[in-house]
């Protein structure tokens, strides 16, 4: 007879286990924030992607509360079944506006954008081409599409290029084979910060890339919405490529501390997502109050005070950076919110996050399958909520901690 049911569960657990990759929820019992309540114990937070300090923010929390009032807690429904609520279309104006696109739609995730999109955009007869980092959704959105998938290697244009010359070469060869069907799409998508590493896409040459070989280009601006550009709408906006970028997808759960995902760029694209994205069609609307919380981080980074934390958070992550540097560690030269301690070993950096927490620091391990194997890191991110003097206790735990693992050779 077949082994039971949790047997078989139990033994894959375990391998997970021997391998240094078994995960576990914890508990917590406080916003988040700085600080975290954890199993009765204070930890100091530096793993959210919260950088404003905006997921406890009172205007969106005032704005979340007016939504409950006015349309309850859940939608109901999918909008094209009972009704698109006006929180909702509000909010699409506000991202279509911060974004200078034509039009915007949320979704109630940004993993959810990811695959609806795609899946509306690309099919079996187009290419998918996508960077080696980009993040799960993408991936499984790419794959999900059915599309012709190529994957070419981290921010390298030569790859990219290599790869671009045989699909135009390969929709040339298909368009002249069946002049009845529409010609081979080719779709770039890209992380303009990339979410683990903290580096940044060549945007502009991407796009100069795409535009040669009339390949189309998807942006997902996750880590960059709400610190980057001038109204801080992301790196598409920083480096001037507003109406270049076909899709600009970005998800409102990080800077923008609320939930949901959104793209945005022509009335078309979006008018085909209503019709088309499955994620948006055969799934409930978001609920009120988040969409509402994200309309409020949007017109809250219009604000002085939205300005004052945007230079706040820069400010303490040129501090970080440079406290680190002089402990010796290796960081990328770029500018953005993601501070990868890079360590390796899985089971190594898992330890020293231990380690760290047992001090009262909270610094994620990051390891297989969201890195490559023996790529493991802790992921430290800063927030506009942080002190100062938060950071200097982070930066001495952390030191404290290596040379304790050094001991047991387990440090860089
Ligand atoms: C978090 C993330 C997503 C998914 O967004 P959610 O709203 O959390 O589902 C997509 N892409 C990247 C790069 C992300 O970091």
């Amino acid at each position: 007879m077949a082994r039971s049911f949790d047997e078989q569960l139990d033994a894959q657990l375990q391998q997970l286990h021997a391998e240094g990759l078994h995960r576990e929820l914890r508990e917590l019992t406080s916003a988040q924030g700085p600080h975290l309540q954890w199993e009765g114990k204070s930890l100091l937070n530096f793993s959210s992607n919260d950088y404003l300090g905006l997921a406890n923010h009172s205007a969106l929390k005032t704005a979340a509360r007016d939504a409950v009032e006015l349309y309850g807690t859940g939608s109901g429904a999918s909008r094209l079944i009972c009704g698109s609520l006006a929180c909702h279309h509000e909010l699409e104006r506000t991202l279509a506006e911060f974004k200078q696109t034509e039009a915007a739609l949320s979704f109630s995730s940004g993993y959810a954008a990811a695959i609806g999109t795609v899946g509306a955009l690309a099919g079996k007869d187009d290419i998918v081409i996508i960077d080696r980092l980009v993040h799960a959704s993408l991936v499984d959105a790419a794959r999900l599409s059915g599309a012709q998938l190529r994957v070419f290697r981290h921010n390298d244009l030569e790859d990219l290029e290599r790869i671009l010359k045989w699909a135009a070469d390969h929709r040339a060869k298909s368009s002249k084979a069946d002049i009845t069907s529409r010609s081979a799409r080719i779709l770039i998508i890209t992380e303009s910060v990339f979410s683990m590493d903290g580096d940044l896409a060549p945007l502009r040459e991407i796009a100069a890339l795409k535009d040669t070989y009339e390949a189309w280009l998807m942006v997902d601006e996750a880590h960059a919405t709400g610190l980057y550009g001038r109204t801080c709408s992301g790196l598409v906006e920083e480096f001037n490529l507003t109406g270049r970028v076909e899709v600009q997808m970005a998800t409102l759960g990080k800077a923008l501390g609320a939930a949901g995902g959104a793209v945005c760029g022509s009335q078309n694209l979006i008018e085909l997502l209503v019709n088309q994205a499955r994620t948006f069609i055969f799934s409930t609307a978001p609920a009120p109050a988040a969409a509402a919380a994200a309309t409020a981080a949007i017109r809250l980074l219009q604000t002085n005070e939205g300005r004052a934390l945007r230079d706040r958070l820069w400010a303490l992550l040129d501090h970080v950076k440079s406290g680190l540097i002089s402990q010796g560690w290796e960081l990328p030269p770029l500018r953005s919110a993601i501070v990868p301690l890079l360590i390796g070993s899985e089971t190594k950096a898992m330890q020293l996050a231990d380690a760290l927490r047992e001090r009262g620091v909270f610094i994620p391990g990051i390891r297989y399958p969201s890195v490559g194997r023996n790529e493991a890191r802790l992921r430290l991110t800063v927030t506009a909520a942080h002190q100062r003097e938060e950071v200097d206790r982070m930066l001495q735990h952390l030191t404290a901690a290596c040379a304790e693992q050094l001991e047991a050779d387990a440090c860089a």
